[in-house]
């Protein structure tokens, strides 16, 4: 047989095999090697390498589009010295991933502008890239998905759904109260994800207001029980950043920056008002 038609079926055979890095470097690589005297053994090395990493940079991307991130935020860009409240050994601590093995949750408190979101995200985005699945929910979206998901009696599906997941973050739990149905719903799903999964979740609201979201106190227990049983908690105490990045760029002109939004719950203080779930500690257990 030719070596012409031999590449050919070499084509097909690496198409067939899926591999389509092999099939677009091999020729170089081969080059290059006999170029540099390197044998067969070496050959093959560096080109089956090359196929693992651009299949796990693939299989990332695939994780990262299905985790569905409102934005994409990296820890890198994150100004731990803007944001001094925020224990930035945790934050690094937890970006090892340990958290998830341990099925561990993490809980992001603090006022508007502090990062959480920003932190949250970056966290997720890292966990992708560790090969975890991981779902994106602003807290709000996910009980009105769910509460349509129950409507069209759907609502199991969702949940096994669910429960394939390595990492789900809550974004925004406080800012709107929920209907009792979306309460039990959330709380459907915080319970689902127990010591199943890892959350990552980020409120404006001190332990003591949940009770105001969730409507119901015998709920609120239970939930944070199921949320705080292992956690880590983030507090962000500080100034906005967003408010601090245009006080720089429109001069130091101090109205009342500071006071909370119309609507804004106030801040957390030091604790976080559930017993027993101390700030900073990691793992409660
Ligand atoms: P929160 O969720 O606490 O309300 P966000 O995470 O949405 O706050 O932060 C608001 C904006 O400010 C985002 O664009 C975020 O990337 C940015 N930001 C907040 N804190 C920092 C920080 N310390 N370093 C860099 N960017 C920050
Ligand atoms: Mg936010």
């Amino acid at each position: 047989m030719s070596t012409e038609s031999n590449r050919i079926l070499l084509k097909h055979h690496l198409e067939k095999l899926r591999l389509p890095t092999v099939r677009r470097e091999w020729e170089a690589v081969a080059a290059s090697s006999a170029k540099d005297g390197r044998d067969y053994g070496d050959f093959l090395f560096a080109l089956t390498e090359r196929e693992l990493i651009e299949r796990e940079q693939r299989a990332a991307g695939r994780r990262i589009k299905s985790a569905k991130f409102p934005v994409i935020k990296n820890l890198e860009d994150f100004d731990f010295g803007a944001q001094t409240s925020i224990n930035e050994t945790l934050v690094r601590q937890l970006a090892t991933g340990e958290y998830i093995e341990g099925r561990e949750n993490v809980l992001l408190i603090g006022n508007s502008g502090t990062g959480k979101t920003h932190l949250a995200s970056a966290l997720g985005f890292t966990a992708c890239a560790q090969g975890k699945r991981v779902r994106f929910w602003s807290a709000t979206t996910l009980v009105t998905h769910m509460l349509e998901m129950r409507e069209q009696r759907d609502l199991k599906r969702f949940l096994a759904q669910v429960e394939k997941h390595d990492l789900i973050l809550l974004d925004e739990l406080g800012y709107v109260p929920f209907s009792k149905a979306g309460a039990e719903l959330l709380f459907e799903v915080i319970s689902r994800a127990y010591e199943r999964l890892s959350l990552i979740v980020t409120t404006n609201l001190p332990f003591e207001q949940w009770t105001e979201v969730m409507g119901s106190e015998r709920l609120t227990g239970a939930l944070l029980d199921r949320l705080t049983h292992r956690v880590h908690i983030i507090e962000a105490n500080g100034e906005s950043y967003r408010l601090k990045d245009a006080r720089k760029r429109y001069g130091n002109s101090r109205k009342r920056e500071d006071d909370p939004a119309p609507g804004t719950p106030r801040r957390p203080t030091g604790s976080s008002g559930v017993p027993g779930a101390k700030p900073d500690k990691q793992p409660n257990t």
